[in-house]
Formats: structure tokens, C-alpha cells, sequence
């Protein structure tokens, strides 16, 4: 048992007591639950642990590596996807601090390109149509790269255009012509825009609206008015609300207390859903939330917040992603017993960075659990890329013209330029 940390929340006795019971009332997800066995292989890994948690660094980034160049037939289904596999796999190695060789940086900008619409915006792949996922994929994969090359490839002018067509009455944006309304659609463009310097607030009027009233009794928000609280909508209407500079707007106090109660008192990581099971991703979309959530309480004034921790238990989700979310061979994954994927590393260590790192630039504080090397480099909890490169970006395109967009129909309702896009400030 040597190296065991005496502080490890997985050796507790009283553990066993937080698993999940039903009460008697059997739904779905109980039987997947006991189906999955679930907490059990959750204990077990928790039992087979007799050193410190370690980060399999190398083996992790092996397997980014490859990823980059060569994809097995289990990626077929997300050939319209592409741009997605870039940002999650140069995101995954920028928080491993381990650098991308230029002329596979080259070669990544010239395939977004050839993914940009010509009608603006970009796609899942080559020759398919614009929709605003992959377009907030490629502007953020292009903003991690981070060389001229990488900037010039956006066309900032179309990319305007192609939010203006997406653009609905009531504020909401449809993720594609002719798609769906949800609010992953506000957070993309909101990002997109605020990122290249195109945010007008024509653009954004009545969108903050919309999205408050994504937030339903459950205190989370939804994918569209009067639907469930979801861990991966909340994350991209706060956010969004951040970029628009209107989070105070939200009802905070009720969102803290729903986003918090997301994390599982026996396996430490994040359901994404009330009553629903644990998944590594929402390490992020989760735990992401609480950076924006100091943020903004410090900002409305709030007396009692921390100034050395998040409000969620920061240990806690590391020891559920280093011993449960990890695949020997490298990439990370939702739960034990699930196989690993690009999507679920990038957004476990997305959620082991935010873990990792309480404050801002300017007041900083590290939580790391086990060895110094498990340490990721933090992430911008609005854009989620490191901060450094959302200030690169910021530097290049601030430089450049807003363009005209006085074509597009709409009236002036007097929102912020996009505040958020410098890091946020906290106490
Ligand atoms: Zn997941």
C-alpha cells in the first residue's frame, strides 16, 4: 500500500452508503445501472488502487497522436463530424502541454479550410453544408493552432452572413439552414463571434431573452424553453450568457444549487441529468459551470465565496476521471466497462484541468491530487481552449473591422461588446 495518499476519498468506509439506490421505484436508468453494474465496476476500480492516481501522459498522448493522422472504421459515423475531431484531439494536447509539429498544424488549417461553406461558417467535412457545431469546432481548433495561417483561414465576413441566415425572430439561432433551434446554437455563434470580432448587437438581440427562458424550476437550463435540465445545455447557455455579458439575468443561486447536485456522492464525477448515471464528459459541461458561476456571484456583489476553491468537490471528480476514466492504452472514457473515445478525452481532462485550477490569470491556485505530473495546463472556462491562445486570438482579430452587417434586418438593442472575452475576473 505504499504511496497511498491518506486523503483518498475512494479508501473511506462510508463510501458504500453513497451508491445509488431507487427507493424502490424502478425506472430506466436503475436498470441500466444495475445492468451496467455500474457502481460496482465504479468500487472496483476504486478498490484496485494502491498508489497515487497518475495521469497516463504518455500513453494519452500516443493515442492523440495517431488520432491526428489516422482514424480506425469506428469514426465512419462522424464523417460529418470532422472539425470536431480536430478541436477535441489539439485541445486534448494543448492540456498536456504537448506541442504540435508545424507542418501538422499546417495540414489541419488546410483541411478546415476545405471544410469552410463557401456560403460562410463551416462543416462536418469537406463539400457538406455549413452548420454552426462544426464551425464552432474549427474556430476553436483554428484559435489553438494560433498562427496567421490558422487565423486567415476564417472568412470573417461569410462566417457574419452565415449567423445572420441562422438567425430567428425570437432570438434563438437554428444550428444549421433549415435545422433545429437549441440552445447549443446560442453558445456556438455567441463564441464564434465574440472570438473573431464579429459580434454585433443586432446580431444577439433578444438571444439573452431566449435563453433565460431555457432556465426552467429545476434551476439547470434546457435545450429549448420548457424542457429538462441538461448538463450540456446549461453549460452553453451560461456561457453563452457570460460572452453576452448578461449572466446575472439568470436565476444564480437556483442554477448552483441544481449544477452542484450533478455531482455523485459515491463516484465523485458528474451526471449530466437528475437521477441519471455518471459520464466522464460531464466533468466539463458540469463542473465548467462553476468557474462561470464564481464569476459571476463575485461580480453581483456575493460575500461568501471562496477565494481558493470552485463550489464543487474538486478532488472528488479527480479521482473519479484518474481512476475510472482512463484506458490503459490511452484516451479517456465515460464510465468503466465503456471504450474510449476523442469526444470523452478531450472533455475528461477538459473537466480534470477545471479541477485542477481555481482563479484566473491574475489570482491562481492549483488543486492537484497525486503527482505534480498529472497537472494539465488550465482551460478557459468560456471557450474552452487555454486561455493564452483565447488572448491570441483576441489580439489578432480586435485589429481588424467589424464587418458592416447594417444589410441584415434587425433593431439596436444596446448589448455589451463581448466582455467575456477576456479571462474573468474572480477575487
Ligand atoms: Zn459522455
Amino acid at each position: 500500500m505504499d504511496g497511498v495518499s491518506p486523503v483518498l476519498r475512494s479508501f473511506s468506509e462510508q463510501l458504500t452508503a453513497e451508491t445509488f439506490i431507487d427507493d424502490g421505484v424502478e425506472t430506466v436508468t436503475s436498470l441500466a445501472s444495475v445492468a451496467n453494474k455500474a457502481d460496482e465496476s465504479v468500487s472496483d476500480c476504486f478498490k484496485i488502487t494502491f498508489s497515487l492516481p497518475t495521469l497516463l501522459r504518455d500513453q494519452h498522448y500516443q493515442y492523440l497522436k495517431k488520432g491526428l493522422r489516422h482514424l480506425s472504421d469506428a469514426y465512419e459515423c462522424l464523417d460529418a463530424s470532422r472539425p470536431w475531431l480536430c478541436f477535441w484531439i489539439l485541445h486534448s494536447l494543448e492540456l498536456l502541454e504537448e506541442p504540435v509539429p508545424a507542418t501538422v498544424a499546417s495540414d489541419v488549417c488546410q483541411f478546415l479550410a476545405r471544410c469552410q461553406s463557401p456560403t460562410g461558417g463551416f462543416a462536418g467535412g469537406p463539400g457538406q453544408y455549413a452548420h454552426l457545431a462544426p464551425t464552432y469546432a474549427a474556430v476553436n481548433a483554428l484559435c489553438i493552432i494560433g498562427t496567421e495561417e490558422a487565423y486567415s483561414v476564417i472568412d470573417r465576413e461569410k462566417l457574419l452572413d452565415f449567423l445572420w441566415s441562422l438567425k430567428q425572430p425570437d432570438g434563438s439561432f437554428m444550428m444549421h439552414v433549415g435545422g433545429e433551434v437549441d440552445v447549443r446554437s446560442a453558445y456556438c455563434a455567441a463564441s464564434v463571434a465574440s472570438l473573431t470580432n464579429i459580434l454585433t448587437p443586432k446580431l444577439f438581440e433578444d438571444t439573452t431573452n431566449w435563453i433565460l427562458r431555457c432556465q426552467n424550476w429545476e434551476g439547470g437550463l434546457s435545450g429549448v424553453p420548457g424542457l429538462e435540465a441538461h448538463g450540456g445545455y446549461t453549460f452553453c447557455g451560461t456561457a453563452a450568457l457570460v460572452i453576452l455579458g448578461n449572466e446575472h439575468m439568470l436565476d444564480l443561486k437556483a442554477l448552483l444549487r441544481w449544477v452542484v447536485s450533478r455531482q455523485m456522492r459515491f463516484e465523485g464525477g458528474f451526471q449530466g441529468r437528475c437521477n441519471k448515471l455518471v459520464d466522464g464528459c460531464y466533468s466539463f459541461w458540469q463542473a465548467g459551470v462553476l468557474p462561470l458561476l464564481h464569476r459571476a456571484l463575485f461580480k453581483e456583489g456575493e460575500s461568501e465565496l471562496s477565494r481558493n476553491q470552485w463550489m464543487f468537490e474538486q478532488k472528488a471528480l479527480q479521482e473519479y476521471i484518474l481512476l475510472c476514466c482512463q484506458n490503459p492504452t490511452g484516451g479517456l472514457l465515460d464510465k468503466p466497462g465503456k471504450s474510449r473515445d476523442f469526444y470523452h478525452t478531450c472533455y475528461c481532462l477538459s473537466g480534470l484541468a477545471v479541477a485542477q485550477h481555481f482563479g484566473n490569470l491574475d489570482h491562481h491556485q492549483e488543486i492537484i491530487l497525486g503527482k505534480e505530473e498529472n497537472r494539465l495546463a488550465p482551460t478557459h472556462p468560456v471557450y474552452n481552449i487555454c486561455p493564452e491562445k483565447v488572448a491570441g486570438a483576441l489580439e489578432h482579430f480586435l485589429k481588424l473591422p467589424i464587418p458592416d452587417d447594417s444589410r441584415h434586418v434587425g433593431g439596436f438593442t444596446g448589448i455589451k461588446p463581448p466582455a467575456a472575452a477576456a479571462a474573468p475576473p474572480l477575487p
